[in-house]
């Protein structure tokens, strides 16, 4: 922790990916974890890749992650347990469907590749759907991950330039330092802050609120589904501030098992696993893909969402404190945007010109 330019608070995938973005800009870099690397929302979470275009930051910041993650696996895939399935956007009715077609032309718009599916193209791919469904829209660019094991890579080649991990707990952040759980005080010139909703812990006046979800797991079912399947209605449950909401999101998971989503919760912070929560989730779901009721699961768990009050992420300097910079409040899209969220934070930290704005992302904007 001595004669180091950065010291990265959380071993999550966003405090691995900027580890390694700032590594290999030459930075000496320590990166402090409580816990084990990943083992936070980054273990929790779903690992879909996916482009949200919800607005104009969004799908900048996704898209760019996206073309950096393909760089990222290149011809190595199974190292991430990377697979390019697409998602399908399944539409219920015509009213989703003209949401589809909105999207559609969003996407295309950006120079994204999608295909508008009429009900008979989305049967043709995704047998297991119910009858009398819309239709829907196949983004083919997206894929999925098992993102600890990216983050454990990314962390491992931050090692192999120079950068050095610690197992402690950061109790206190001060100007260009941090105070760890046994007292000893470290300096550097630049903190980073990427302890997800643990952040708002160090810093509380940061506008970061945990959103819960419950997710399931399946025995291995290879080829039930082919694509990461999202109902439309999803968008309005991931962008709800308040209130208790479930979405069908389903994944395929390269090992056969199906991985079954998502529900969002506000105001708790319990991590147990609810019965009545999972069971409305499931049922949800069910209703997408009937067959699913037949089929075993075989575990479920939670997970926590650092959310910020317009859903985008806090990346860049941080006024409470002289050297701190944020790459936090990543809400459900920080295993996607984590790649574009560590060259932003490391080009701001080395002043270089940004392949999307700054701007959006500043944490500047919750300033009163
Ligand atoms: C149910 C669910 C489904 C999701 N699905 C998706 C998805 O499909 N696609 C997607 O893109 N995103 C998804 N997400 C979101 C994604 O998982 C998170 O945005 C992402 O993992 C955040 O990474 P992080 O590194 O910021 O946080 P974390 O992974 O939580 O890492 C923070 C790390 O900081 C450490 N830490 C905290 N406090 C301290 C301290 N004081 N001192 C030292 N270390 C500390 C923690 O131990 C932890 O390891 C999902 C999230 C959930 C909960």
């Amino acid at each position: 922790m001595n004669n180091v330019d950065v010291i990265v608070i959380g071993a999550g995938i966003i405090g691995a990916a900027c580890a390694d973005a700032l590594s290999e800009r030459g930075l000496r870099v320590a990166v402090v974890e409580r816990d084990i690397a990943g083992g936070g929302a980054t273990a929790a979470g779903m690992g879909h890749l996916v482009v949200m275009d919800d607005n104009p930051a969004e799908l900048a910041l996704s898209a760019y992650s996206l073309s950096l993650w393909r760089d990222l696996v290149g011809d190595r895939p199974q190292r991430h347990e990377y697979s390019p399935c697409g998602t399908i956007w399944v539409a219920a009715d015509e009213e989703e469907m003209q949401a589809a077609l909105g999207k559609a032309q969003t996407l295309h718009g950006y120079g994204l590749v999608c295909e508008v599916l009429t009900p008979a193209a989305l049967y043709a791919r995704e047998p297991q759907l119910r009858a009398g469904l819309a239709g829907g829209l196949l983004v083919k660019g997206d894929g999925l991950v098992y993102p600890p094991k990216t983050a454990r890579l990314l962390l491992d080649r931050a090692m192999r330039r120079g950068a050095t991990t610690k197992r402690a707990t950061v109790t206190a952040i001060e100007d260009h330092g941090v105070v760890l759980d046994d007292g000893s005080r470290h300096v550097a010139q630049h903190i980073v802050l990427a302890a997800g909703t643990r952040s708002a812990a160090l810093l509380p006046e940061l506008p970061i609120e945990p959103k819960k979800g419950h997710l399931a797991i399946t025995d291995r079912y290879p080829g039930f589904v082919r694509h990461q399947l999202v109902e439309l209605g999803y968008i309005k449950s991931a962008h709800a501030s308040s209130g208790d909401s479930v979405a069908f999101n389903l994944q395929p998971r390269p090992t056969g098992q199906i991985l079954i989503g998502s529900s969002r919760q506000f105001d708790t912070t319990d991590p147990a696993v609810e019965p009545p929560m999972l069971q409305r989730m499931l049922r949800h779901a069910s209703t997408f893909t009937p067959q699913l009721r037949e089929l075993n699961v075989v575990r479920c768990w939670t997970g926590f969402r650092a959310a910020t009050p317009d859903g985008l992420p806090l990346i860049g300097p941080s006024g409470l404190r002289r050297g701190l910079w944020l790459a936090t409040g990543h809400e459900g899209l920080g295993i996607t945007t984590s790649l574009a969220t560590a060259q932003l934070l490391a080009g701001q930290i080395q002043k270089s010109i940004p392949r999307i704005p700054y701007a959006p992302y500043l944490p500047e904007r919750f300033h009163a």
